[in-house]
């Protein structure tokens, strides 16, 4: 398995290697899952410290950890900023993670999830439970294709687009591009929005001023907010709000059953640290 390493003292440890030279160790308890698909190799790990993990080619994903505080910024806000939105895309996300918390708002009534590897929504159906969920619910519609071909068939269908991708490697390369962006556009109604993971502003400052700058060129209104994920490279992660009409927050909205988001951090994850102003306002 990639980044696993044996010690000689019998322990396990999955080292993620970064690309700027560090590296981010996990003492592991158990490999509970393990296969290559036609994408990627798909491991689910028991560990000391983080619970369950999801590893994708090396590159962990998710944990049942800290995976809630992700998969809780990426859903609840784009749908506190709409007016109770119906339909809603999912590109990505196979771990699950994002579905559930979607599911806890009644009047969405359609959720499209397009994953494309149907090993990793499979495998986390099956050992990933602590996020994927226990049970199923009717309003989730699984694709297996690639993301970025699926919304070029799509105008005028969705409110809300979430783009829960991977690393801008492989597969997940093309849903960090301007052509991509535009067919979401194009796949919200004149008054949906969209976010997307726009990576670390710690290590990835360029992918996260190219997915900004790439909805700034197309949404009137845009935003970026931020949280912070232990198990992602440098703890603090930013999200991409790109938006057709201006978006007021609706709290009264946000779900009761969270674990990480609350009404007030709704308005305050917008408020970002100087250096990040300073980038994205060039
Ligand atoms: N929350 C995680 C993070 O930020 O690292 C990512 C969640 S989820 C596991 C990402 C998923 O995107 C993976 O399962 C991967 O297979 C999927 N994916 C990558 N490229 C894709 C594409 N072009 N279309 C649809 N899904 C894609």
């Amino acid at each position: 398995m990639k980044g696993l390493i044996e010690k000689e003292n019998g322990e396990m440890w999955l080292e993620e290697f970064e690309d700027n030279g560090f590296k981010v160790s996990y003492k592991i308890k158990e490999i509970l899952y393990t296969a290559q698909s036609q994408y990627q190799e798909i491991s689910i790990l028991d560990s000391e410290i983080f619970g369950k993990i999801l590893v994708l080619d090396g590159i962990v994903q998710t944990t049942s950890m800290d995976g809630h505080i992700y998969n809780e910024m990426i859903s609840h806000i784009p749908i506190c900023f709409h007016h109770k939105p119906k339909n809603v895309l999912v590109i990505g996300g196979g771990d699950q993670g994002v579905t559930q918390e979607l599911c806890k708002y009644p009047f969405i009534e359609n959720i499209d999830l397009v994953e494309i590897d149907a090993l990793v929504i499979d495998s986390c159906k099956t050992h990933l439970k602590e996020i994927a969920g226990e049970e199923s619910d009717q309003r989730v519609r699984f694709h297996y294709e690639d993301g970025a071909e699926f919304v070029k068939e799509k105008k005028n269908v969705y409110d809300v687009i979430i783009v829960d991708s991977s690393d801008p490697i492989g597969p997940a390369e093309i849903l960090f591009q301007y052509d991509f962006y535009k067919d979401i556009y194009e796949s919200l109604k004149e008054d949906g929005l969209m976010v997307c993971q726009s990576q670390s502003p710690i290590f990835h400052m360029d992918v996260l001023k190219q997915s900004f700058q790439n909805i700034q060129k197309l949404f009137p209104y845009t935003s970026l907010y931020t949280a912070v994920i232990p198990t992602y490279p440098g703890g603090l992660w930013s999200f991409a709000l790109g938006a057709k009409k201006e978006f007021k927050l609706k709290k009264d909205l946000l779900a009761k059953n969270t674990k990480y988001i609350n009404a007030k951090m709704l308005k305050a994850s917008f408020k970002l640290p100087q250096f990040l102003k300073q980038e994205i306002q060039g």
